[in-house]
């Protein structure tokens, strides 16, 4: 377990990157928020995480996160939920988290909607769009997202934020900038399409890109290894 200076030490150095490159870059504008990635890491490590800052938690695997949900009751947490969607676990996603960045089809649009409990606010939901056509990567297609915009607006427990992404692995900043780019600007689409929707969100940026994620506009950064420290393994859900 990654000790807890180091936890603290990685978000104060992480806060500064973002307060950096966001003055460099869109001075005057509110900064981006910075998601926390606890997949692998303990309720502990969390823990530490929010005493050091962090509001937004993001989780990619429905049972270790209840698990953890459940552990930290006492802490004000707004949870995002980032990984795959299968369809029998929409219920729970829709039942325990404020925001879902990884809605990619139709049938999970319908499902979270049925699925929000009428006693919360509408579910917060991205769609994440496979910016680089990768057959190995989850995501709807540039060409799907319009209709599924337009699907996903005409539920009434789910607010549409924006779009999400994860592009190509690459370590070349002005790649990493064209295909965060390609993101800003398909979300510019929606907009102009559905004048009326609040479509303020960019979930885009991890710890190897979050520099070009920012001077593309992203709105919420999804952080891991760069507050917990490498990931060991990834797990299966
Ligand atoms: C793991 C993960 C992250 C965080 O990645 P790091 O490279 O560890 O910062 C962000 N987004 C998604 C969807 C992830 O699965």
């Amino acid at each position: 377990m990654t000790t807890a200076n180091t936890i603290v030490s990685n978000i104060a150095a992480i806060q500064a990157r973002i307060a950096t490159t966001h003055n460099l870059f869109h001075p005057n504008t509110p900064q981006p928020t910075l998601m926390a990635v606890s997949k692998t890491r303990s309720a502990a490590e969390i823990r530490l995480a929010l005493a050091a800052g962090a509001q937004h938690i993001g989780e990619n695997y429905l049972q270790e996160a209840l698990a953890k949900q459940s552990e930290l009751q006492d802490h004000d947490i707004c949870w995002h939920f980032i990984g795959p969607i299968q369809s029998n676990k929409t219920r729970d996603i829709a039942e325990h988290f404020s925001w879902v960045h990884s809605v990619d089809r139709a049938k999970i649009i319908c499902r979270l909607n049925d699925q929000r409990p009428p006693q919360l606010t509408p579910l917060n939901i991205c769609l994440q769009v496979n910016i680089n056509d990768e057959a190995s990567k989850a995501g709807a297609a540039i060409n799907e997202i319009s209709a599924l915009a337009e699907l996903a607006l005409n539920q009434p427990r789910l607010r549409l934020r924006g779009l999400m992404a994860i592009p190509a692995n690459t370590r070349d900043p002005a790649q990493q900038r064209r295909n965060f780019a390609a993101v800003r600007e398909l979300l510019h689409t929606l907009r102009q399409r559905f004048p009326e929707a609040q479509l303020d969100t960019l979930s885009m940026g991890m710890s190897g890109d979050m520099e070009s994620a920012i001077a593309e506009g992203a709105t919420i950064l999804r952080i891991g290894s760069d507050i917990f420290g490498p990931r060991a393994v990834v797990k299966p859900d």
